[in-house]
Order: structure tokens, then sequence, then C-alpha cells
């Protein structure tokens, strides 16, 4: 008789950070069907050519099946006793900050909140970060310094009633694509302008009301000449200013030192004097803007400044907190939120606390935490650079693959050479930083999407599940559980004797909540009592859920009463810093190489690089060049370059084209040399930081360029 048709799963997208929900129905011989989730709040049905093409990536070829010591298979006894022998005889001979966890926005919040338990409050290291360094660290920074806390004020519902949507440094109509046709259609419905603010004419560009292709790394400036245009033309919202901020006249003062005038924001941005008036203008005239942005303003040597620049000018409107208005930073990841709530950033500790003395105390003895830290520990690129110097015995490398996707790859290849002790938990055998190799090196086989359970966190602070409906494969298992038994050998057992990821779910939401009378943003208390049941059914819903009140759906908006989480509850402005590229052009390395993604592939390719039909989209790894450049350099359109900067070289397909400035060139992240030899873009990057974020320059490395 036919078999009966499997329900459909709901599940979460896991790639960009809209946080797509998908009915995935199990085909039984190990397919899915995929569909978009019309009950979905992210995105109603609709899924875009990565989510769809889902199904076409849960295949076993290339999988990670057994754990692997030293490229030998070996039993989970075997390989757990190599990372638990491992991590406590390099904790005993070097002291536990030799030891360091490189994370991921990959992760299910479940898996993020055990390895930062296990890091932070039981093996005792600070050294504990993540890819999300690379992805919005800067806005996290850009949040704080505003509103005391690092929380997105508003909700994608905003971009259905906005009148204005400015995207900065973000290709939205390819990085996150459904909300994107949501800005599109709020255009067909109401009108809504679109203004993108990009040095790349990008898809998003082509179909704005008005793009500015600035010079890159400008963005401050304009920013700035749009706060002394809104105190000039008599735009600021006086009574918000003074009742619920501070520090404005710091700001604007300092905004008038670097473009005192439209025309002077033109020559600071390289923009037409009459594109950047008319952008003022229609700023200035309309009460609902959603600024969004996005990897352009974050992967930078000043992105915590350009974030607070955008929302300097929010804050100087009062549009901020209510419907159709406020600043909206586009996570890049599914779980770069959840990453944040859990402390998965070096400079977090967990649930949105950090180090003050009162909130370290109480971490310690919420977890009854025997090695509790108590400060920051190295940021990315800072921690790889310990390993180079010998400081750091110990990586365990949880869902990322920085051997391609970190600046300056080649060293860190060597780098990880030096480790005492490397260890890869991966779903994918054939991963760049799986392949590498330390003086002992454990693989750990495990789950991928489809097959864990747990939940993410999107880009407007809405907690969906990802849900299992693939049996796990060989011997595959959840990271938590892996951590448990490492856990459970070092003498810790009973913090981590976890039975399901809603058990750790549950104990996450009261850490949330404990001790917390409403001073700390993050609060999702409402959710600690949350049956195995209630948690398997659980609905999409945004933070703030806590236990008082009534806010069981969660709150779309906050700071619409004016009350943020500073100490004196005002908002802050922040006096930024003239834009300055961290390392200019030369004679030698004449052009601004900028990175970032293709509309069909995800990361660095292990789960999208399997589709043929995602691949077909851009097949090989290219440079785009403006054509002056390319006449200057001797480059054809098809032919092929060969890219230098100070720490790299990758061979390209040229891509001629005007949608990039003259001077710049723009190289895709995705390509590792697994896929293609020679064709790593963020490898050329050498990685300057933001001195607040500790976040990557990606978006501005000099480079020379020739024909090969
Ligand atoms: Fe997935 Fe993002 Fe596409 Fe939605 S927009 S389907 S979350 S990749």
């Amino acid at each position: 008789s036919p078999a009966l048709a499997a329900p459909a799963v709901k599940t979460t997208c896991p790639y960009c950070g809209v946080g797509c929900g998908v009915l995935a129905t199990p085909d039984g011989q190990g397919g899915v069907a995929i569909a978009g989730d019309p009950e979905h709040p992210a995105n109603f049905g609709r899924l875009c050519s990565k989510g769809s093409a889902l199904g076409e990536t849960v295949d076993l070829q290339d999988r990670l099946l057994k754990p692997m010591v030293d490229g030998q298979v070996a039993s989970w006894e075997g390989a757990l006793g190599a990372v638990a022998g491992g991590l406590k005889r390099i904790a005993e001979r070097h002291g536990p900050d030799s030891i360091a966890f490189y994370l991921s926005g990959q992760l299910l919040t479940e898996d993020y909140y055990v390895a930062n338990k296990l890091a932070k409050g039981f093996l005792g290291t600070p050294h504990v970060d993540t890819n999300s360094r690379l992805c919005m660290s800067s806005a996290v920074a850009a949040h704080r310094r505003a509103f005391g806390s690092d929380t997105v004020p508003g909700c994608y519902e905003d971009l259905d009633e906005a009148d204005l949507i400015v995207l900065v440094g973000s290709n939205a109509a390819w990085c996150h694509p459904i909300l994107f046709r949501r800005m599109i259609d709020a255009r067909a419905k109401r009108g809504a302008k679109i203004v993108t603010i990009d040095p790349r004419r990008t898809q998003t560009g082509e179909e704005a009301d008005l793009h500015l292709g600035l010079m890159p790394g400008t963005d401050t400036a304009l920013f700035s000449g749009l706060l002394v245009h809104l105190a000039e033309a008599g735009r600021l919202d006086a009574r918000f200013v003074a009742e619920h901020t501070a520090g404005f006249d710091g700001a604007l003062e300092r905004a008038r030192q670097i473009a005192p005038s439209a025309e002077a924001t033109a020559q600071a941005t390289g923009l037409a004097t009459g594109d950047v008036q008319a952008f003022f203008d229609l700023f200035a005239a309309t009460q609902k803007v959603v600024t969004g942005f996005s990897q352009g303003v974050n992967q930078s040597a000043q992105g915590t400044d350009k974030g607070n620049a955008i929302i300097n000018c929010h804050l100087a409107t009062g549009r901020i907190g209510k419907p159709g208005m406020g600043p909206l930073s586009l996570t890049g990841q599914p779980n770069a939120m959840g990453g944040r709530e859990v402390g998965g950033l070096a400079n977090m500790l967990a649930a949105h606390m950090h180090f003050a003395p009162e909130e370290v105390d109480r971490v310690r003895r919420f977890w009854k935490a025997p090695n509790i830290i108590t400060g920051e520990g190295m940021k990315a690129v800072a921690l790889f650079e310990a390993i180079e110097r010998g400081k750091i015995k110990a990586l365990w490398v949880m869902g990322t693959n920085p051997l391609v996707s970190m600046p300056r790859a080649d060293r860190i290849r060597d780098a990880v050479r030096q480790l005492d002790l490397y260890v890869v938990s991966e779903a994918i055998a054939t991963s760049d930083s799986a392949c590498a190799t330390g003086k002992k090196t454990v693989l750990l086989p495990a789950l991928a999407w489809g097959e864990k359970d747990g939940t993410v966190t999107n880009s407007e602070r809405r907690i969906s599940r990802q849900r299992a409906f693939l049996k796990a494969p060989g011997e595959a298992r959840a990271d938590w559980a892996i951590m448990g038994d490492v856990a459970r050998r070092l003498g810790h057992g009973d913090a981590f004797a976890y039975r399901s990821a809603a058990e750790i779910f549950r104990e996450h939401a009261a850490l949330s909540a404990f001790e917390n009378d409403g001073a700390r943003d993050f609060d999702i208390g409402g959710l600690a009592d949350l049956s195995d049941r209630a948690y398997d059914g659980y609905l999409p819903a945004q933070w703030p859920l806590p236990k008082r009140g009534t806010e069981a759906k969660g709150r779309a908006r906050l700071f619409a009463d004016g009350r943020f989480f500073t100490f004196d509850r005002r908002a802050r402005f922040v006096a930024v810093q003239p834009p300055a590229l961290a390392q200019g052009v030369s004679p030698e390395r004449p052009l601004v190489l900028n990175t970032g993604r293709v509309r069909d592939h995800w990361h660095t390719m292990t789960r999208t690089g399997k589709s043929q039909r995602l691949s077909a989209h851009r097949a090989v790894p290219f440079v785009e060049v403006h054509p002056d450049d390319a006449a200057r350099f001797g480059l054809k359109d098809g032919g092929f370059a060969r890219v230098a900067s100070e720490v790299g070289t990758a061979i390209l397909e040229v891509t001629v084209t005007d949608g990039v400035r003259p001077g710049a060139i723009f190289v895709p992240m995705h390509w590792s040399d697994m896929t293609s030899s020679d064709g790593r873009g963020a490898a050329l990057a050498r990685g300057v930081t933001d001195p607040v974020s500790g976040q990557p320059e990606l978006k501005a490395t000099p480079a020379g360029i020739a024909p090969v």
C-alpha cells in the first residue's frame, strides 16, 4: 500500500538573519520537500533561492560521520577522552586561559549556551569568541553605546509601515532577500521610498529610488552631515532629545567639524551635492524612516562609529521604537542574535550580562560555577594572533570555517599547526578547517540542519524553533551532548546533566530572569517553565518575554517610552571620529578591495555548494572591476586576474562592471581552497580591527591587480 505522507515539520531556515519559517516534509528516504511556512511572521510562506534549495543540501556526501583522532577513525570514547584529557593537561600545564573556543552564528542557542557555560564557568577561560565577531559585533557595540544594551529597537513590521527605507552597506536584495521583497511590497502598497548607501551599486541599489555610491569608508561623514542638516532645518525632536538623551551637543559639534554642510558632505563622500541634498531633504521631511544597516557598516575598522552616526540621527528626531521608524541592524547569520543572548562574544558573559562584579557574581551563583571568569577574553582576530604567538595551546572550533572566512587565513592555517590540541566539531569532513591539523587533532561529527533541535533568534529579536526531521546520520551527535560528555569527564557532570535541548533552553531562560528587575533588556523568564511539549510546539515570539506582565507574544518594539537601559535611562549620542580608511592605497596596491556575498551561496559553500542550481548563479570566484580600471590594468571581461594584497593572493575571473567605483574592486567571500584553488576572498584582508568592537575590516583592503 502507498506510504502515508509524513507530516510537514515546522522549522527555520539555517542561512541568513531574516529567519524564515520553513515547512520540511521528509520523504522517508533521507530527502525532504521544502516550502515556506505561511504562518511564520518573518516570511509568511516565502523563501528565497537559498531557502527553497535546502532540500538539495541534506544528502550525506562529504559528511563527517565518525569521530577522528589524528586522521584515524576513533570511537566516541576515544575521541572524548582525547579532548577531555588534552584540555585537562593543557589547563594544568599552561593555565585555563591557554584554552580557546571559536563558535558560530550557525550554532543553535542551546549549543551556544552550553559552550559558554563550560568555558566561562567551569574551564575558567575567557577566550570564547565567534564568527559573529566578523558579522555584527560593531552593531552590538553601537547599540550598547547608544542604548546601554544590545537591543534592536524595532521589527520587520516597521518596514511595512515606513515611508522611507534607508539601506546602508546592505545588499538586502541578495543577502536578506525575503526582507527586501517586503520593502518592495511596502513601496508598492504605500509608496515608500528606498535609498541605498553603498560604494557598490548592487541589485539592491538597482531597485532603489535613490542610490548614493559613496567612497568606501565615508559613512560617518554622510550621517554627520545629515545630523547637521536636521539641526539646521529645525527637524530635531527637541523634547525627546532633552528628556530622553544625553550628549547631543558634543555629537553635533563633532558632526559640524566633519561635515558642516551638504557641499562639505559631498566633498567628503565623493557624492554629487544634489544627491546628498536630496537624501537630507527626504530624511528630514519623512517621519516614518527605518535605517537598515548591515556588513558594509559593521565590517569596518570604524564600524561602531558608523553605527552610532546612524543611530544619532534617529535619536535626534525621536524616530525610534515607534511603528515605521528606527535603526535596524540586519544580522548576517541565522543565530547571531542567539549567540549574543548566551554571551557568545568574548566581551559578554551570559544573558546580555557583562563583567561588572555583581554580574559576574550573579552568573557564578546561578551556574554554581567553580571557575567563573571575571573579565573579557580575546576577540577573534586577537585570539588567532595569540595562537600564532603560542599563548593559546588548545582551540575548539564549532560550526564554522575560520581557515576560509577569517582575515589573513593563510597565517591562521599555519597557526593551527602549532596547537597542542585542535578540536573541530563539524558536519562536513571536507571543510578547510576540518582538514587542517594541529599536533593533536580531534574531529567530532556534529548534527546538521534538519537533524538537530533547538532555537535561533533572528534580526528582529524573534526566537523560533529549528526542529529535527531527519535521523541522526552515522555517529553524529548534538553539540550540546558532546560538550556535556566532555564536561563529565572533567568532573562537572552535575552541571551538564542535560537530557534534551528543552532542558537547556529552560535554564537559559531562567538565567535571563535571575535577579532581573527590568534593568536588563534580555528577559525571557516567561519561557523558563515551558514543558517539553510546549517547547516542541513553541511558536515564534519576540523577546523580551518576561514572566511578569502580559507579553506572552513578546514585544515588537522597545524604547517608545523613551526609557533606555543606561543607568539614568537616557540614550547616548556618540561624537564619532572623522572617516579614515585603516590602510591607504599605494602605487603597489592602488585599489580598495571590498568583500561580500553573492546571491546563491552561503558562507564557505559547504552546503550551498551541493546544489547545482545554486552553483550555477556564479560558478567560479570572480573580481568585479570598473571599466576604467580594466583598461588601466589591461583586464578583459571573462579573463583572469591575480589580485594581491599585503597578506594574500587570489586568481579570479574578471567581471567588468560600472557597479563598482573606479579605484575599487569586489571579491566574493565564499570560495575556499577546497572549492577553488586560490579563490579565497576574505584571506586577502589584513583584518585591521575596530577599536571598540574588535570587528575586522573586510571592506577596504589595499590591493593590486594584474592579468594572468
Ligand atoms: Fe533563508 Fe534568509 Fe532566504 Fe529567508 S531570506 S529563505 S532566512 S536565506
